[in-house]
């Protein structure tokens, strides 16, 4: 089935306000969930509604919780998710850590213990909102590991994902990359299992360690493993997400001695700058320009495909699922319905298709 964002948004809007968001609550998460469809991150979109939901009813995640500050030191902010909505929390904490950038030009921003925080391009988002630059390392804690190290035949990391967002000038695109270490995100599989299909090979191992295009692996027991991009070096970035995200944050890391409640929580470890004390602005908005049109000026090795650069990929999708409405399969559509009547709608509202 096809569905037009708004449509959907209002749909997961009223699952979260009948779960205990207010409305401003609910609007964030289900626009937030819904952009990442249209963006084409389905990994991170409506299809997470079931299981936060699952948590929220376990107690696992707390509806109408803010982020709380717990250290406010010049350059240094922390922040506690408190189990609440990552969006909220992150999104709360990004902007408190924009403003006082602008004070002190460069600001280390932590949030540990929040609920999944989603696509992690909405914090760069808003760092280049306010005109700054912003870079994010995460970890993902709560859970079993699910993404192998370099040369193991066992996962001992989760997607830990990287995000770098260098805000746009009057003639070039904001450049955004927002990537998980592995190479997929795991939703990406929840995904290729809801449609009964096969992944790429070279994407994941079983249990036993052998190379498999079967995504049910990643949810059987003993489970399989998504594999790092870049062999060691995507590897080696996965572990630093563990080591400041994790570490710094003081929400704790993968390693099994911290408590794996089965739910997904997110730590973030942030830098925001503001290039406007380091160089002059008009002069660094040419050299991005002059840039970001060199790299694309590459002949395409293949003549179909122009070379693009970090974020032009969302732009395109989001402009087609705007326009043709976002694709949901029927085996996620049933689960969203199913939660949605679990808690209270009528089974006319999800009868759009
Ligand atoms: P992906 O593999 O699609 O990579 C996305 C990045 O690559 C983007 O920056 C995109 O613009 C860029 N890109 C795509 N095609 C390109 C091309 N042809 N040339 C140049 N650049 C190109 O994404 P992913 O790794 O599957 O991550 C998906 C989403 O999942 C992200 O938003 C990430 O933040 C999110 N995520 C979140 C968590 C969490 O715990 N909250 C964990 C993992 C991933």
């Amino acid at each position: 089935m096809r569905i037009q964002a708004e449509n959907l948004t209002d749909i997961v809007t009223t699952i979260f306000e009948k779960t205990g968001s207010t409305a401003d609550e609910a609007a964030l998460v289900a626009g937030s969930l819904v952009k990442a469809n249209l963006m084409g991150h389905d990994s991170h979109g409506v299809g997470l509604v079931p299981t936060y939901v699952r948590h929220i009813q376990a107690g696992l995640l707390i509806p109408g919780t803010s982020a709380e500050c717990v250290k406010d030191d010049g350059a240094i902010m922390m922040f506690d998710g408190c189990r609440g909505f990552g969006r909220r929390a992150g999104g709360e904490a990004m902007e408190a850590a924009a403003e006082r950038c602008r004070d002190t030009g460069v600001v280390l921003m932590t949030l540990r213990n929040a609920h999944h925080i989603g696509r992690i391009g909405a914090y760069g988002e808003i760092a280049m909102a306010h005109g700054l630059i912003s870079m994010h390392f995460v970890n993902v804690i709560d859970h079993g590991p699910t993404v192998a190290p370099w040369g193991g035949g066992e996962a001992r990391y989760v997607t830990n994902p990287v995000c770098i967002a260098v805000p746009g000038t009057e003639n070039t695109e904001p450049t955004l990359l927002d990537m998980a270490t592995s190479l997929i995100a795991l939703g990406k599989a929840r995904v290729a299992m809801s449609k009964g299909e096969q992944m790429d090979e070279g994407l994941m191992i079983d249990a036993d360690g052998k190379p498999t295009t079967d995504p049910s692996v990643m949810y059987g027991d003993p489970k399989g493993a998504l594999l790092p991009f870049g062999d060691h070096k995507g590897s080696g970035l996965a572990l630093m997400c563990e080591l400041l995200a994790g570490g710094l944050s003081g929400g704790g890391t993968i390693q099994p001695n911290n408590p794996q409640l089965q739910s997904i929580i997110n730590n973030m470890f942030t830098i925001v700058v503001d290039p406007a004390r380091l160089v002059d602005m008009t002069w660094l908005q040419s050299e991005i320009d002059a840039t970001i049109n060199y790299v694309k000026s590459a002949r395409p090795a293949d003549p179909d495909k122009p070379v693009i650069v970090a974020g032009d990929a969302e732009r395109a999708r989001t402009a087609e699922r705007m326009a043709a409405g976002i694709e949901i399969n029927d085996e996620a559509w049933a689960e969203i319905t199913a939660t949605g009547e679990g808690v209270g709608m009528e089974n006319s509202v999800f009868d759009v298709a």
